[in-house]
């Protein structure tokens, strides 16, 4: 293996950013938490604690940046976030290293991908400013109505460490071209790219304040920011347990709207005129071992008909041991580390009680270190089904269960079961056959012969159902969600027509 950078090389900014500088200090307590990278177990740096006061300090810079940049003519804010997003783009080796360095992404997708994605994003949105259109509806001959679209004003996004440069952009990129301004609260053991990116929107010409990223911890900073009275809309990435105590933390602090994007457990649906075997075993295996199937939208629940069932398993384990682990910087890396000891443990836990509970481990099961890393390895359980906690809550690793079906109802059903609707993927080369169980199964994203997202994908709206919250990103709607509707009602009857004052909505 190469390496592709020294990871102690890696200086980093481990500061908040806000109204155009590094802050260094985390407020009057300074609390600091130590990034580890899970590559090798080292502490890379400490990280300041935004406390309640530096929070404040963010959010008011935002509330005054916010009336210029929602004064701005959309054709220049466009502008502003297209040479953004050139900007990122022409650091994306350097931010990918940033990212890499503490996280799970492999600097190979990293910089490339991730970054590059993150680019095309705010490229897209850039070219949607001008766009994001209201709409005149006429009332008779003698009134208009016209929807205006107005940004919330300040938007609190708060994201985690898996992906932590896309999921972190695919809100800012829209909610700025909203003409929204922002304060940015990374995950805290993924909190250096997203700083880089903020000081980039400065020389892309953006003004000060309209971009803040502070660091901290979810209880104290992220609480901090999204029960801020100054906030105007709330955005989350992250598990389904902590968007349910964000939603009621503003629901006792005052009220705001708030998106969701939670947790998932996808599906892949596999009927048995699935085509090349080959094919299919490729996209499931990706599905649940890319960045160590640390991934929300991870299809980690193979729902496989029982004739091609052995088949399928036998080359998905092939594939599953062929994989590499190694360190992030390392240019041969096929299986990433998991985040941190305790997500080991987590998975680990889950991964015994499926075995005391009668599971089936096909492969790996395991657990292990290496130079100082943590890493589990590709896991397959049978012997699982809808009801026990393996084939119900979302792992976070590469570990994959599988289920086998007699005909297409009880594989719809199987596909079906469970309170995550983010993903799935079906597999038939029917497509009235692939098209009627995608229409059925309970997901905001359904893939057909394929396992996962592209980057040009970014024009279809993304989010879940059910447990797997709620609010799109990506595509138009990722953006709409970003603004409120106004209607103002205009009446040019010579006339005025009293008789509508009883309606109830007056
Ligand atoms: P997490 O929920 O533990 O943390 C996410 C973020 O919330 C972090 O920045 C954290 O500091 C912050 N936070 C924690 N408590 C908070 C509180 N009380 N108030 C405000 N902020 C708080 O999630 P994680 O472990 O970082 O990420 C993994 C989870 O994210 C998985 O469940 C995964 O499925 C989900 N995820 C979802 C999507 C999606 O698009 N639906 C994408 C990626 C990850």
């Amino acid at each position: 293996m190469a390496r592709l950078y020294e990871p102690d090389s890696i200086a980093v900014s481990a500061a908040h950013w806000i109204d155009g500088e590094i802050v260094e200090a985390g407020g009057a307590s300074a609390t600091r938490l130590e990034v580890v990278r899970p590559s090798d177990g080292k502490v890379h740096a400490q990280l300041p604690l935004a406390d309640a006061d530096t929070v404040d300090r963010a959010v008011l810079a935002a509330r005054r940046a916010a009336p210029a940049w929602a004064a701005l003519k959309p054709r220049e804010r466009g502008r502003l976030l297209i040479r953004f997003g050139e900007l990122v783009s022409a650091h994306a080796e350097e931010i990918g290293r940033l990212e890499s360095v503490v996280s799970s992404r492999v600097q190979a997708e990293a910089g490339p991908i991730d970054v590059g994605t993150a680019a095309e994003y705010l490229r897209f949105y850039g070219e949607y400013c001008d766009k994001l259109e209201g709409t005149i509806t006429a009332s008779g001959r003698e009134a208009f109505s016209l929807v205006a679209r107005e940004p919330h004003g300040v938007v609190a996004i708060i994201t985690p460490w898996n992906f932590p440069v896309i999921l972190s952009t695919w809100k800012v990129a829209p909610a700025l071209a909203a003409g929204n301004t922002v304060v940015l609260k990374p995950s805290e053991m993924t909190p250096f790219s997203m700083v880089r990116i903020a000081q980039l929107a400065i020389e892309a010409g953006i003004p000060a304040g309209v971009f803040n990223v502070v660091q901290g911890d979810g209880p104290v900073t992220g609480k901090a920011l999204t029960t801020h009275p100054d906030v105007d809309y709330v955005t989350f990435t992250g598990s389904s347990q902590v968007g349910g105590r964000i939603m009621a933390d503003i629901g006792a602090s005052g009220i705001k709207p708030v998106a969701l994007e939670l947790g998932g457990k996808g599906a892949q649906l596999v009927f048995a005129d699935c085509g090349p075997l080959d094919t299919v075993a490729d996209h499931v295996t990706w599905g649940v071992t890319r960045n160590a199937g640390q991934l929300c939208y991870a299809g980690s629940r193979l729902v496989v008909h029982e004739a091609i069932a052995d088949e399928l398993v036998e080359r998905v384990r092939t594939r599953m041991l062929a994989l590499r682990p190694g360190a992030t910087w390392d240019d041969a890396t096929t299986l990433a580390p998991i985040i941190s000891r305790k997500q080991v443990e987590r998975m680990t836990g889950i991964v015994e009680r499926a075995l005391a509970a009668g599971a089936e481990c096909l492969t790996g099961g395991e657990a292990f270190e290496q130079e100082g890393g943590q890493f589990f390895a590709p896991t397959m359980l049978a012997g699982v089904r809808p009801g026990m906690e393996a084939c119900d809550e979302e792992i976070f690793g590469p570990v994959l269960t599988v289920e086998t079906f007699a005909d297409e109802e009880e594989g719809i059903a199987l596909a079906r079961a469970g309170r995550y609707g983010l993903s799935a993927s079906v597999f038939s080369r029917d497509i009235e056959r692939a098209l009627a169980a995608s229409r059925r199964l309970d997901a905001g994203t359904v893939w057909v012969n394929r396992w996962g997202r592209t980057a040009e994908m970014m024009t279809a709206p993304f989010g879940g159902f059910g447990r797997s919250g709620f609010g799109k990103e990506a595509g138009r709607q990722g953006i709409e969600g970003f603004s409120r509707q106004k209607a103002i009602w205009i009446d040019f009857a010579k006339t005025p027509d009293l008789a509508h004052s009883n309606d109830p909505r007056a």
